[in-house]
Parts: structure tokens; sequence; C-alpha cells
């Protein structure tokens, strides 16, 4: 009889003890992954939806160069089977304390858990000559800030998506379909609905990449078709703006805005008076209307600039929950293009 008994409390045991074996939550395809910043959380979650578990490091409100290492940070990092990072030195700060800190082999450089998004990007300021630390905070890999050209956030879905069909390849036509819905959704935002349902996405950017996009709408007579960011910004081409950091590079080249100066003399080195009489002439000569800055900046620098020049400051997240009513990437770029548009047109 006590043979017995002891028999089925371990058969009871071993039960208890699988249903709450790691093992089990691989087997149920859920991957726990880590993300460093909320741009690649929101489009992790898109894709992974309900299969995947997404925590971040940041929340979008903080400078994404300067997250400090919180010992719970660790804690995340300890349980994560994927670590999703910018790359291209965004995280230089911090990354590998969190890492080292974690213990977490699955998670390490080279590991199949380890996802560097920047590798297929196309990146923008990548230095040609030695650069040293009296350039400022330059990347050698070039400009991180690359999330806010909506054609690197097709890349980006596409490498999240191979990954997480790697970690969990009995979900991979899951995630390439998400992965689809989201490029078309960026497609359409971009240039509008009608205009990709004529000429799809692929080559619509192929002409937007090589300079190529309006004279081909004029020659087909499709320009009449244009409609989402493309065309909202469309008007204001070719109009300067002053930016606190060197972090709306790849957001004006792609909306063929210019870069008249910025309130950093160097990129991470805080606005000097002598620096910003410069930026001040600059915007008197070449009557800049509009300052951008994101809000976790100290806005006095861009508030002397705008009391001696006319400018207006406009605060604009670049993060996902960076502001009110931006919840995904949809909502950052449609806030920015926006602000933008409201800023120099007056018209939102
Ligand atoms: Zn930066």
């Amino acid at each position: 009889m006590r043979k017995r008994i002891t028999v089925v409390l371990t058969v009871a045991i071993a039960f208890l003890l699988a249903l709450h074996s790691p093992r089990r939550a691989e087997c149920a395809g859920k991957p726990n992954v880590l993300t460093t910043h909320t741009v690649l959380k929101s489009i992790t979650e898109t894709i992974g939806k309900d299969h995947v578990s997404v925590s971040c490091l940041s929340t979008g409100k903080e400078d994404p160069h300067a997250i400090s290492a919180k010992p719970s940070y660790m804690v995340s990092a300890r349980k994560a089977d994927l670590f999703i990072k910018m790359g291209m030195e965004l995280e230089i700060g911090y990354e590998q304390l969190i890492v080292d800190g974690a213990r977490n082999y699955k998670i390490r450089y080279g590991q199949p858990g380890y996802l560097d998004v920047s590798l297929d990007v196309l990146r923008r300021e990548v230095p040609t000559t030695r650069i040293d630390r009296s350039l400022g905070d330059v990347h050698p890999l070039g400009n991180p800030h690359y999330w806010m050209d909506p054609y690197n956030a097709r890349i980006m879905a596409h490498t999240i998506a191979n990954k997480l069909a790697e970690l969990d390849p009995q979900n991979t036509a899951y995630y390439t379909a998400n992965s689809a819905d989201f490029v078309r959704r960026v497609d359409e935002a971009m240039f509008g609905k009608s205009l990709v349902e004529q000429l799809g996405g692929d080559k619509l950017w192929s002409l937007d990449l090589s300079g190529k996009l309006d004279s081909y709408l004029i020659e087909k007579g499709l320009n009449g078709n244009t409609g989402g960011w493309y065309a909202q910004l469309k008007p204001l081409g070719g109009t300067e703006v002053i930016t606190y950091h060197r972090s709306w590079v790849y957001f004006t080249d792609r909306f063929n805005l210019k870069i008249a100066s910025e309130l950093e003399p160097k990129p991470g080195i805080p606005p000097s008076p002598s620096h910003l009489l410069g930026v001040v002439q600059t915007a008197s000569q070449r009557k800049v209307k509009v300052i951008l800055m994101e809000p976790f900046y100290d806005p006095r620098a861009a508030e002397f600039v705008a009391l001696k020049t006319g400018a207006k400051v406009v605060e604009i997240a670049n993060a996902v929950n960076g502001w009110p009513g931006v919840t995904d990437y949809f909502s950052l770029i449609d806030n920015a293009v926006g602000k933008i548009r409201q800023a120099i047109l007056g018209a939102a």
C-alpha cells in the first residue's frame, strides 16, 4: 500500500514539474523577447502578437543613448530567449552591463538569441575618414537613428520576423504573414492606398530610393494619386529646419527636408552660448521656421533661438510611447508628419 502511494505521489510531482518547466514554455512557442527600444518592442509585438512575450529596457520617454542599467533590467535579461537591439552603438552606454549582468548565455553576442537589427538597414552618415572623440559622439558605424525612415521600418520587420521564425520554426508562416502585413501597412501609410494598389510597394520604394518617383508619376499621369506621408510632406520639400540632435537625419532625408543647423555643437555635446549665437544667425539668414526636438531635452536652448528668430519650437517624440497617442510605428510617424506640417504650413 505504502509503495503504491509513493508511486502515485512520484507521478503527481513529475506531472506538476512538467507543467512548470521552462521547456514547456518553449514547446508552447512563446519566445521571451527583450528589446532595448520601444519601436523594436512595438514592431516585434506586431509580428509576434500572442506568440511572443515582449518587454523593453526603455519607456520611450528617455534619451535612447542614455538608459541607465538598472538591476531589474538584468532580471529581465536573464529570462530572455532573444535580445533585440537597434545597434550602430545606440546602446553602447548600457548594453554590455546588462548582458554581462544577466549571465544568460543565450542572448550573448553571436548566439541565436542576439539580434542587431541595424545589420541590413539603409545607413546614413557612415564616416569615411578616421574619427576621434574631438568630433563628439560620432558613431563609427553611422548615425544610429535609422528607425525614423519608414523604408527602414520595412527592413526591420523582415529582420525581426526571420529571427522569430528561427527561434520558433513552427510559427514561421505566422511571423512571415504578419511581417508582410506590417510592410503593406507601411507602404500604404507612406504613399497612399491607391498608389500601392496600382504600382506595388516594392516598385514605389525602388523609384523613391533612386530619386525618380516624382518624374515617374508625372510621366504616367499618376501624380494626382499620391497619398500618405509622402503626399503630406511633399509641399514642404526643401524646407530647412533646425534640430536639437542629429536624430532626424533619416526622416528629413526621406521627406526631402533640410537641416540648417543643430542646437548641439557636436552630437551628444550640450548647446553652448557661443554655438547658439551661430545658430541664431543661421536661422535668421535662412528664415528657418521650425526647431525640432525630442521632449526629453532641456527646452531652454531651443526657446532662446526661438525668441531671437521667431522660429517655433516643436516637440516631437521619436520613440513609441514618447508622446500621448504615439502607441505604435504608424502613430509615431503620423505624429511627426502632422506636427511638422502644422508648424510650417499652419495646417494639420
Ligand atoms: Zn544620437
